[in-house]
């Protein structure tokens, strides 16, 4: 922990650290204590007010028991609803035939209300990648996207409505945070995908060869690398995965292995987390090994520097068994130089870690592009150098807007919802992604004096 920087909040409220969660009450920071069973309540002025409706996902099957027998219903029910909804994706009450036709309807109104509408469905890759862009209560737009492949169906997945962030290359934080999701609207994007799944109209992904594994119908893995900041969002985020991983009837049954939670990097969120007893991967988006160009490209980094974000991670593995996920953006010239490869490759040698460089998807308007091929396999040859695990990530639903926020950007929000283009307040990043003066590459082409090579 950096002596120069205490972690505090008055620290991160300073008026020099632009980021834009400093700015509204409605971001929840590691340590506060979020209601358990929904966001926080949207900003003033937003026109929107409340939570999202009560859903049995939001609640463990005590709770859901509880609720049933509110209703005047015998408890077991609350176990038929739970395997409708984590079993067979269902919320239709003319489906649970299992039920008293009489009390169908109350069930089903009472516990599984509709949270997400879908307002944009796009597909790729021959239809196996499918990206939905959805519609909450009150107007606010998601984002989650289906990848279908040969072994396996991953769901990634949006923690929040909008980001509070400000990473000036992410298409959501460009917009600032909207608000937290509840742990049933981060569910039901899951059994959304699910349902897609079992109604079979996700083809298959073409198969490499014929001993490759049985293809999977289902949802295999989970990655809350959609819109938001998952450990913004601690305790909803931690209940989802719960939720997801729980067998049926407790939950969907997804392998906790098979969940990744991927974080900017709040040091006491991933402290917590690592306390959780879950088996769930983290991934940590560093995109700078440095901290002068991660201070731009992350801001939180003023508050929470590479140094103790690694100390952090090393620690989650530590504990977890896990191997840690290093996500780094290749930013042509802004981030992909040799040195920068080497000094990335030092900080991870001999640690349990794997390196995921996803080659830039720029948004709109961005002056940033993805790294030169050359650049790109220079970078990989560096860090293999280092005996550093590396891929480069598969740029799937990139012709469908599928770099994080891109879809929602693009989506005219309704009258009733904040604009999710608005201008900035004067504390955040240029809203034109363009980098920030102390990132252009002038600046940062060479490495700061104490990571140069002697
Ligand atoms: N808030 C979480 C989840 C964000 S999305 C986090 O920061 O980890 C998942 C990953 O996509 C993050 O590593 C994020 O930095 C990266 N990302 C966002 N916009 C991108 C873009 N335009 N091109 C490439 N990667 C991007």
């Amino acid at each position: 922990m950096s002596p120069a920087r205490p972690p505090t909040r008055d620290a991160v409220a300073s008026p020099a650290v632009p980021l834009t969660l400093l700015s509204g009450g409605d971001t929840v920071l590691p340590g506060d204590t979020p209601d358990p069973d929904g966001p926080t309540p949207p900003r003033e002025g937003t026109g929107r007010r409340g939570k999202p409706p009560r859903h049995l996902a939001d609640l463990d099957l005590a709770g859901r028991r509880a609720a049933v027998a509110d209703l005047g219903e015998p408890s077991f029910r609350a176990v038929q609803l739970s395997k409708h909804f984590f079993g067979r994706y269902t919320e239709h009450p003319d489906d649970m035939t299992d039920l008293p036709r009489t009390s169908r309807a109350a069930l089903a109104g009472a516990l599984l209300p509709a949270l997400l509408t879908a307002e944009r469905e796009l597909s790729c890759d021959d239809g196996t990648t499918r990206k939905t862009l959805w519609r909450a209560f009150d107007g606010a737009l998601v984002e989650s996207v289906l990848m279908r492949y040969p072994d396996r169906v991953t769901m990634c997945v949006s923690s929040q409505a909008g980001c509070g962030m400000a990473c000036p290359f992410c298409a959501t934080g460009q917009a600032g945070l909207t608000r937290n999701l509840s742990t049933a609207e981060i569910v039901a994007q899951v059994v959304a995908g699910a349902r897609l799944l079992a109604d079979g109209q996700i083809p298959d992904a073409p198969a490499r060869g014929s001993d490759d594994p049985p293809k999977p119908a289902r949802v295999s893995n989970v990655v809350f690398m959609g819109m938001g900041e998952p450990l913004a969002n601690y305790a909803n985020v931690v209940n989802a995965v719960r939720r997801l991983t729980d067998p049926v009837p407790e939950g969907m049954g997804i392998s906790q292995r098979s969940v990744t939670v991927s974080t900017v990097g709040l040091v006491p969120a991933i402290a917590k987390l690592a306390a959780e007893g879950l088996s769930v991967t983290l991934a940590v988006s560093l995109h700078a090994p440095d901290d002068e160009l991660r201070d731009t490209l992350v801001p939180v980094n003023r508050r929470w520097q590479v140094a103790e974000v690694l100390d952090a991670a090393w620690d989650y593995a530590a504990v977890t068994g896990r191997r840690v996920s290093i996500e780094y953006a290749l930013i042509k010239d802004i981030n992909d130089q040799a040195w920068r490869a080497d000094l990335l490759g030092s900080l991870l040698a001999g640690r349990l870690v794997h390196v995921n460089l996803i080659p830039l998807n720029p948004t709109p308007g961005s002056k940033w592009t993805a790294s030169r091929p050359g650049a790109q396999r220079e970078f990989v040859r560096r860090l293999e150098a280092h005996g550093v695990p590396v891929t480069v990530r598969d740029t799937r639903g990139r012709e469908i807007d599928g770099a994080c926020g891109q879809l929602a950007a693009s989506a005219s929000p309704p009258a009733s919802a904040a604009p999710l283009l608005s201008a900035r307040p004067s504390a955040s990043p240029p809203a034109s992604a363009s980098p920030p003066a102390s990132a252009s590459p002038p600046a940062s082409a060479s490495p700061p004096a104490s990571a140069r090579p002697s």
